[in-house]
């Protein structure tokens, strides 16, 4: 690590023009995380540009400095003239060229030096020069502060930039509650908050922020379009998009609603299906050592984390669902070992 970021701080001394991108639909960690680095980057008199490849949810507009972030879907020519003219490419939260969906082939067309700073498995080695990858790391926005103290410019992280880390770690960590929140993670949180964030505030923002149709949308999934198999310990819940337009879906409104299945008694692997502009996306998750980032990767081109993990289908979202149902079956015996038991 130490040689990297030496690496990364004579690269930095070298350079003016910094773009910092992340993933399609960039979550709160992603987000977070790039404007934190952004208004680190600022502050040290780079001009830093963040891109996006196409929108995200409205909870995280809040954030500071989110209206100057560059939406390449909708700023093409633009987004591409600021990548060609980067002196600098940060990666962040991603590990995939895939991820980036259209602009990674401005992405890869570049000549700037490329910095990827993520905590997914198995990062594609050759898609950036330099590759600061933790996959034991909660968040890329804890893995960030760490690079930010390594750096040696943890004393520029202001209320602002604070509260984009907060909400990163705080969002990747399901508020704290995974089993990738660590001691390191609430000694980062204190700082932050001893920064100045509001970690209320965040909360309120991000959590407590919703349209009425979102919360009756969930009423919906949970009510009427769970299907529960207690046997298999797993939960399916599938919208089509004609369900989703009924409820006027926003994008991020179904974020979460997996954790419901989730939060059952006995549920160790719970999946979501939604189709979304055409496309059937699923959201996987899983509780003790089920991992399936495999399973997403195996059945729908997906990948993620061991416990979170996402990808897609060219079935229709019954035809997924039917799918999904017997992948539970299949996986039985796995899922019946994968009962957590705890020590009191
Ligand atoms: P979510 O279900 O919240 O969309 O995503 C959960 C996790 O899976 C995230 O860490 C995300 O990066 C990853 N993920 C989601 N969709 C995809 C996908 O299509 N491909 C890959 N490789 N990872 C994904
Ligand atoms: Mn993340």
């Amino acid at each position: 690590m130490q040689e990297k970021i030496i690496n990364i701080k004579s690269v930095l001394q070298n350079s003016t023009n910094i773009v910092i991108t992340v993933h399609k639909s960039p979550d709160g960690d992603a987000l977070g995380s790039a404007l934190a680095l952004s208004g680190v980057l600022s502050k040290l008199d780079h001009k830093v540009t963040v891109v996006s490849p196409n929108s995200y949810a409205p909870f995280l507009y809040w954030m500071k400095g989110n209206e100057d972030i560059l939406i390449y879907s909708e700023n093409i020519e633009e987004a591409t003239k600021v990548t060609q003219n980067a002196d600098i490419i940060f990666m962040l939260d991603y590990n995939h060229l895939s991820r980036i969906g259209d602009y990674s082939n401005v992405v890869r067309g570049s000549d700037a030096f490329k910095l990827m700073i993520d905590h997914h498995q198995e990062p594609e080695q050759d898609m950036a020069d330099v590759i600061i990858s933790d996959t034991s790391s909660s968040s890329t926005a804890q893995l960030l502060f760490n690079v930010i103290e390594k750096l040696g410019y943890k004393n520029l992280i202001n209320k602002d930039i604070a509260e984009c880390l907060y909400a990163g770690i705080m969002t990747d960590t399901g508020s704290f509650k995974f089993s990738s929140t660590t001691a390191e993670t609430h000694k980062i949180i204190a700082q932050l908050i001893d920064f100045g964030a509001d970690n209320s505030k965040v909360h309120d923002l991000i959590y407590d922020n919703y349209s009425p149709e979102r919360i009756k949308l969930l009423g919906y999934c949970l009510n009427k379009k769970m299907q529960i198999y207690p046997d298999l310990h797993a939960a399916v819940i599938s919208l089509t998009e004609e369900e989703l337009k009924s409820f006027d879906f926003r994008k991020g409104d179904t974020e979460g609603v997996v954790n419901y299945a989730l939060s059952i008694k006995g549920i160790t692997f719970a999946i979501f299906i939604a189709q979304k502009d055409g496309v059937v996306k699923l959201s996987l998750r899983s509780k003790g050592d089920f991992k399936v980032n495999e399973i997403a990767k195996k059945y729908f081109s997906g990948g993620g984390h061991i416990n979170a993990a996402g990808g897609i289908s060219d079935l229709s979202v019954k035809g997924t669902t039917k799918k999904v149902v017997e992948i539970f079956k299949k996986y039985k015996k796995e899922l019946l070992t994968n009962q957590i038991k705890y020590e009191n």
